[in-house]
């Protein structure tokens, strides 16, 4: 893969839609991120920077401010690594059952606008279906008991199953492995950045990220990918 293929494809696909029907017909699997791109990342927002702060300073007698703080330096000293996004990582180092206290805000557990719609239309045209997720397996399990997500795709893999997160190559080598895919014919949607530059890197030709992983933040179309707001905008005509 080349630069210019990448900028090849980011000019064929500028118009409305992010695929044209031809680029969509060549596509067999799509691996889809979970939190912020299946699911509104407005619960995982809301449960750390909201919801966990407070409990840890009720429950540690410390001001509000100073939790954000504590929580906020652990969160930058482990970013991009497997722990982050590990729920036995977290409950050992804040001394709280952090997949527990999960279930008391379950109900922010919410899917992505059109999500099920674009879900039903991959199975109707054939195309594998795969979520490929940091989430950790207890996180996973919470979410799949509340949306039934699990019913709408092919298979469900957690980085977590290959002890390494998918900001590192050696995910996509384990995966490759694990669920062979064809880069050609492959595309991969994610809100991260980092994961998409990963993906990139291990050689990727179709990528596309969410410009509005949150609702209740305002959209950010700064990427260096391609992207979409909503999976309405992948909803083809089933002509392929
Ligand atoms: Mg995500």
């Amino acid at each position: 893969m080349t630069d210019s293929h990448i900028h090849n494809t980011a000019e064929q696909s500028n118009n409305n839609q992010a695929y044209t029907a031809e680029q969509w017909s060549k596509i067999e699997t799509v691996l889809l991120d979970m939190d912020g791109t299946l699911l509104d990342l407005h619960f995982d927002n809301y449960f750390w920077l909201q919801f966990m702060p407070e409990k840890y300073a009720e429950l540690f007698g410390i001001e509000r401010e100073e939790a954000n703080r504590v929580l906020k330096q652990a969160s930058d000293e482990t970013s991009g690594t497997l722990n982050w996004y590990c729920l036995d990582y977290w409950s050992e180092r804040l001394n709280m059952p952090v997949a527990e206290l999960k279930h008391d805000i379950v109900e922010k557990i919410q899917y992505r606008p059109h999500v099920k719609d674009f879900l039903e239309m991959l199975k109707q045209q054939g195309k594998r279906a795969v979520i490929v997720t940091n989430a950790h397996r207890d996180s996973v399990n919470l979410k799949m008991s509340k949306t039934g997500l699990d019913q709408l795709v092919d298979r469900i893999i957690s980085s977590h199953d290959y002890q390494e997160p998918k900001e590192s190559q050696a995910f996509w080598q384990h995966l490759q492995h694990d669920e062979p895919f064809n880069l050609e014919t492959t595309l991969l949607i994610d809100d991260s950045q980092a994961v998409l530059n990963s993906a990139r890197k291990w050689g990727f030709q179709h990528l596309l990220t969410i410009f509005h992983p949150d609702s209740k933040k305002a959209p950010n179309t700064d990427s260096e990918h391609l992207g979409i707001h909503h999976f309405d905008e992948l909803i083809y005509k089933d002509d392929t």
